[in-house]
């Protein structure tokens, strides 16, 4: 069968490497002239196998208000009526249900576990080169309430193959002594050792490179779809920027346009664009290396220690804005993560600090969706918003099984679209 990818972010391009691998004849086309250029260019890095809370959650919902106003807020919602906004934060709050909630993460934990299983093969045969190490990931709390409530979850959620440590702040402070924290700061945290960093860029780039050396795999790069071509009830051809192109089957990988793309299709997706920043910063020589990647729970700011060719690199990532798809950089936005590496980790941040932001392309209850659309011919695997790096290698085996008919790993149908729409 001849299949189209429809981007080349860490989605598209997993994607097209399953469905490569199980004979098809694949054809990726994206806007951009280097792959991996947009949200999956330099986000967190954190392979977070175990830990996969929604944003959408009874706690959001109660600290929304406070989230939105206060200054220097990791969240923030552009004022206006904007109509996909609205329908979307409909489906938000009802996702902020604890049933939906206990829904998402059974079914996000799943997916991960398919996930790791998938990337330690790719990088094992395909010999990837992108700094895939098992760093282990501390949580930290700062609110007692939010701390508890974490603990009371962790036996359940994590399940057997990732032991979880809960630790007293001290504790943390002596596991970690990169952190420049006080011990009075912090309620507790969640050491899980079994999780993993890596740069999703340069797996990315490293991706491409094999398939790129495949003979059922063709590249239609700097090449912006402009809208999808139908015949009798399905989608036959998308037109591009450099003329159409026909496939037997489309998978719609387009981040935080995919939504877009389904509107010029007939019927809806609940992906919506979710700012995030990040930063990469050079650890003076004498600083205390960050061993682990740590998250900043209540601050939504992960730091993740990522291989680089001169030695580690600090990436301190996070920010939720829904701001539409303003894609421009905030310096107001990036002092927060300025800010937060000098508090948390004492580095200086006043030079180059490699600024970059990335829309996640996120659905209300923070799951992809992955399945057959209401077009036929059509498939989606996107909408992986907060997790699109720790998901993408399961999302792909997902999809490349769905559409060869195979049974699935998983339960698929709590990733499908019409649980989502
Ligand atoms: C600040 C930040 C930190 C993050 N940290 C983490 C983390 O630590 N761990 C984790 O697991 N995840 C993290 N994520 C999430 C993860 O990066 C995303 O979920 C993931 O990159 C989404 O991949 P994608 O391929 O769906 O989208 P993208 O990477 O955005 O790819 C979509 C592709 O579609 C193409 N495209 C769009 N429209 C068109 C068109 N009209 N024509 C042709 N091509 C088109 C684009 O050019 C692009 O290449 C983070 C994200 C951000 C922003």
């Amino acid at each position: 069968m001849k299949i189209c990818v429809l981007g080349a972010g860490v989605i598209g391009l997993t994607t097209a490497w399953c469905l490569s691998e199980a004979g098809h004849d694949v054809i990726i086309v994206d806007r951009h002239a280097e792959t991996g250029a947009d949200a999956s260019a330099a986000n967190g890095g954190q392979l977070s196998y175990a830990f996969v809370t929604p944003l959408a959650s009874p706690a959001t919902l109660l600290k929304l208000p406070s989230l939105l106003i206060a200054r220097g807020s990791p969240m923030r919602i552009r004022p206006g009526l904007d109509p996909q906004l609205i329908s979307w934060g409909v489906r938000f709050l009802l996702a902020c249900r604890s049933a939906a909630v206990r829904d998402t993460v059974a079914a996000q934990l799943a997916l991960a576990a398919i996930s790791r299983d998938e990337l330690t093969r790719l990088s094992q045969t395909l010999d990837l080169a992108f700094g895939l190490r098992t760093a282990g990931k501390l949580v930290l709390f700062r609110s007692p309430s939010e701390f508890d409530a974490a603990r009371s979850a962790v036996t359940g959620e994590a399940g057997a193959d990732h032991a979880q440590q809960v630790l007293t702040p001290a504790e943390c402070l002596a596991l970690e002594p990169a952190l420049k924290l006080g011990a009075r700061e912090l309620a507790g945290g969640i050491f899980t050792a079994s999780e993993q960093v890596g740069d999703c860029a340069a797996f990315c780039a490293a991706l491409a490179d094999r398939l790129t050396q495949r003979n059922n795999v063709e590249w239609l790069l700097d090449t912006p779809v402009t809208g999808p071509v139908r015949s009798g009830g399905r989608l036959v051809g998308v037109d591009t920027a450099k003329g159409r192109v026909q496939a037997d089957r489309f998978v719609l990988c387009m981040g935080a346009s995919s939504s877009a793309f389904a509107r010029a299709c007939g019927f809806y997706l609940p992906i919506y664009p979710v700012k995030g920043y990040s930063i990469t910063l050079q650890p003076a020589r004498d600083a205390s290396a960050l061993r682990h990647s740590v998250t900043d729970f209540e601050r939504k700011l992960v730091f993740a220690p990522l291989a680089r060719d001169q030695g580690t690199a600090i990436r301190v990532a996070g920010i939720a804005d829904l701001d539409g798809k303003d894609a421009s950089l905030d310096p107001g936005r990036l002092d927060i993560l300025r800010r937060a590496a000098a508090e948390m980790l004492g580095m200086a941040t006043g030079g180059d600090v490699e600024p970059w932001c990335g829309l996640r392309p996120m659905t209300p209850d923070s799951r992809p969706i992955i399945g057959w659309s209401p077009l036929s011919g059509l498939f989606i695997n996107s909408g992986h918003g907060m997790l699109g790096w720790t998901l993408a290698c399961g999302s792909a085996r997902l999809t490349a099984d769905l559409i060869d008919g195979k049974p699935a790993a998983i339960e698929a149908g709590a990733f499908a679209v019409r649980r989502a729409a």
